[in-house]
């Protein structure tokens, strides 16, 4: 099959486990790590493609599920809805890669395409819907 691009999201008590290793050895999965934020006690995720015998693909990826990973399907893009947008900030507490911040001292919440992961984590938490994403369909 041709490789997938995912993301992962790791809780904090995961992040030390060696799950990319079983991928590679229990499921013979060929993997191409795109982007990647692990730190020991913090959330982590990883952007990535991954491929395989289309049965190990899925055992594989309910393996990651079993161990509390979040398996996303990638985002293509992400854009941000700036007439929507009402700069409450929410975005910019769980930005991980900073590319949602505030300017200061003006207080606008400003997104640098530049440094987004493609995570997905800010579609959640926007209470006005103003941030977009084009999807591949999900994993
Ligand atoms: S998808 Fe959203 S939360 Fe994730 S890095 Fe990009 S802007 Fe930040
Ligand atoms: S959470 Fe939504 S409305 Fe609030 S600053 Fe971010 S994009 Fe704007």
């Amino acid at each position: 099959m041709s490789p997938k691009k995912i993301v992962l999201r790791f809780p904090s008590q995961i992040v030390d486990k060696p799950l990319i290793y079983h991928l590679v050895k229990d499921y013979e999965l060929m993997i191409n790590v795109l982007k990647a934020n692990v730190n020991p006690d913090k959330e982590g995720f990883m952007v990535m493609e991954l491929s395989g015998e289309p049965g190990k693909y899925e055992q594989g990826l309910s393996f990651l599920r079993k161990q509390g990973v979040v398996v996303e399907s990638l985002s293509e893009g992400i854009t941000r809805n700036v007439e929507k947008c009402t700069h409450c900030g929410m975005c910019t507490s769980i930005c991980p890669s900073g590319a949602l911040y505030i300017s200061r001292p003006s207080m606008e919440v400003i997104f640098d395409d530049s440094k987004c992961v493609i995570c997905g984590v800010c579609l959640k938490i926007c209470p006005v819907k103003a941030i977009e994403a084009s999807v591949n369909g999900r994993q």
